[in-house]
């Protein structure tokens, strides 16, 4: 267990990776997908209860993974089901899903409580099947698209934030306009954007390498697409009400931003730190917020 502040803290729900991202050295360093006995999750989570947090992040490498070893395919669902039954529990917020394994079932348990923040960190690293496929994501560009159209309509206030590596060995131009072109039309509302870093052992290390110019120049021309998205997402934010929690008598975030890793917010009047409420957004620039409590 890991608290980030008294009120909000990290559940890990399993450890290791099956999932071989050529890029990535995690499958080496932690080893093979391993999950914590449902017992132990739960126990956990009714410690952290008992502490007074407030909201409870479930990670791992694959969240979406949960159970693969345990129960021979992912069972997330079930692990959510009996979390939520846990009395005295806040909300739950979910990260790190694998694109093709987040299910219409977890968007409709998602949608059919307020215990599970309308959240879901989905790292997605590209959407341009030939990088996709050279950095052996298991998915392709279809199967991406379709999953977010998914989540979007079973769960219409979802906030999603997802991952791109810019500059993966054989990205075109090409390629990086159609994720340009994506990040444009799926209006991300937290987006991490990295070069591709080259490391020893991986199997992108020996693909052939593009210049640092450019990667520097596409991760550049993402992030200023991100930001323009963010313009255009938070003129739709004013004036309306989010569910939002106080990491400090003046400051929190909304149920759309993680704690440490997205936006922030600032209240204009004090509130008890930790709790969670409705309040009426009164203005907004980039990933900065001010919301009126209700
Ligand atoms: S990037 Fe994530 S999903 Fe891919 S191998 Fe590394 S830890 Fe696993």
């Amino acid at each position: 267990m890991s608290l980030t502040a008294p009120h909000t803290a990290y559940l890990k729900i399993a450890d290791g990776c099956n999932n071989r991202c050529a890029y990535c050295t995690i499958p080496f360093i932690r080893g093979n997908y391993r999950s914590k006995p449902l017992k132990d999750i739960l126990q956990e989570a009714k410690i952290m209860i008992e502490a007074g947090v407030k909201e409870i992040s479930l990670i791992a490498q694959d969240t979406t993974s949960y159970g693969i070893d345990l129960y021979g395919k992912p069972n997330l669902l079930s692990l959510l089901e009996k979390l939520l039954k846990l009395k005295g529990l806040c909300r739950l917020r979910i990260m790190y899903g694998y694109p093709h394994r987040v299910t219409r079932e977890l968007a409709r348990l998602m949608a059919s409580t307020d215990k599970i923040f309308h959240y879901l960190d989905i790292p997605l690293q590209h959407i341009a099947d030939p990088v996709l496929k050279r950095m052996n994501r298991h998915c392709d560009g279809t199967q991406i698209r379709r999953t977010l159209d998914m989540l979007k309509t079973e769960v219409p206030d979802i906030s999603l934030r997802t991952n791109f590596i810019v500059g993966f060995p054989g990205e075109t131009q090409k390629d990086f306009n159609e994720l340009k072109k994506f990040v444009q039309d799926y209006e991300f509302d937290n987006m991490g954007v990295f070069e591709y870093f080259r490391e020893k052992g991986t199997a992108a290390y020996t693909m052939e390498q593009i210049p640092a110019k450019i990667k520097h120049s596409r991760a550049r021309e993402l992030i200023e697409t991100q930001s323009r998205v963010i313009d255009k997402i938070n003129k739709r934010l004013l004036n309306t009400t989010l569910e939002a929690i106080a990491d400090g008598t003046d400051f929190g975030r909304t149920y759309k931003d993680a704690p440490d890793i997205d936006g922030k917010v600032t209240f204009t009047h004090p509130v008890t730190v930790g709790s969670v409420f409705k309040a009426r957004v009164v203005a907004a620039e980039g990933y900065e917020r001010e919301l009126i409590p209700l």
